[in-house]
């Protein structure tokens, strides 16, 4: 899946694209941390992204600092060799309250992190469970129709997100793009770069695109939704993006369906795993 998503970025000129992941499962697996070596040599580049992967709006700060300092230490090696020391808020949750926020954001800044945001995202993780259920069940149909799905989505997400950010602050920011290290990513991202190249996109280095205010001092908007910096600029300024989340999603779940393996019920389980490991408090509709 990587090999495949390194192959699309070379392909379309996708310059050092940073991966963000929580490193809890690689402690009981260790050599996952080899794919990063070979994403690194791609010319591609590590973040830190907390080490449980927990929304800052289910704890309380303390353990989500201890959280980032854990990562750090498993990634150190990766985070050095990259240009910038940059930090993604899992879920891209920023934190309930403000104190919340400004204390984490202290803590980044005392250790000379940079906070990446999200500004587009294509709900891409609730393919990644049809899209799995559907090769394990060896329907090519569902497979093709997931993968064609997800692309179009992907580039009507990219549209209708960046118009609205546009329509926010009077101009087109560039934009940092969330695409997860999924199967179904693997199966579609050379597609999915294509057709936005073909809009007119140009791709450009994180670092770049963090030279605009716009990402650097986001949307001043404290709220506990599951929601990327285009949305919240659209909410700031009274309006929505159209379509967002898309209706499409409601089609996933009967898709290749098997009982028990539709995106929440396999989210929830995520949830309650999480939750023997330490006392936190998920809140499933922060995800709507
Ligand atoms: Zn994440």
């Amino acid at each position: 899946m990587s090999k495949r998503m390194i192959d699309a970025f070379a392909a379309h000129g996708v310059p050092g694209v940073y991966a963000f992941n929580g490193t809890m499962p690689t402690e009981a697996r260790p050599a996952d941390l080899d794919i990063l070596d070979d994403w690194c040599a791609a010319g591609h580049h590590v973040g830190n992204h907390t080490h449980q992967h927990i929304s800052l709006n289910w704890l309380d700060t303390d353990t989500y600092i201890k959280d980032i300092d854990a990562s750090e230490r498993i990634l150190r090696r990766w985070i050095d060799a990259a240009p910038t020391r940059y930090f993604r808020y899992a879920f891209a949750m920023e934190g309930d309250t403000v104190d919340k926020t400004r204390e984490v954001q202290a803590h980044l800044t005392r250790t000379g992190f940079l906070s990446s945001p999200v500004t587009l995202w294509f709900w891409d993780a609730q393919f990644m469970a049809a899209h799995n259920r559907a090769v394990s069940l060896g329907d090519h149909e569902a497979v093709r129709w997931l993968e064609d799905k997800l692309v179009d989505t992907a580039v009507d997400q990219v549209r209708n997100q960046a118009a609205a950010t546009a329509a926010a602050l009077g101009r087109s920011p560039a934009h940092i793009l969330l695409v997860h290290g999924t199967a179904v990513a693997g199966a579609t991202l050379d597609r999915i770069l294509g057709r936005l190249a073909s809009h007119g996109v140009l791709f450009v280095t994180s670092e770049e695109a963090m030279a605009d205010p716009a990402n650097v001092i986001g949307p001043q908007l404290t709220t506990r939704r599951f929601r990327n910096f285009s949305q919240k600029w659209a909410e700031l300024s009274g309006t929505t993006v159209a379509d967002a989340p898309p209706a499409v999603l409601d089609d996933l779940d009967n898709t290749a369906y098997i009982e028990g393996m539709s995106f929440n019920e396999l989210l929830g389980r995520a949830m309650t795993d999480w939750g023997t490991r330490i006392p936190f408090t998920p809140v499933a509709s922060d995800f709507h």
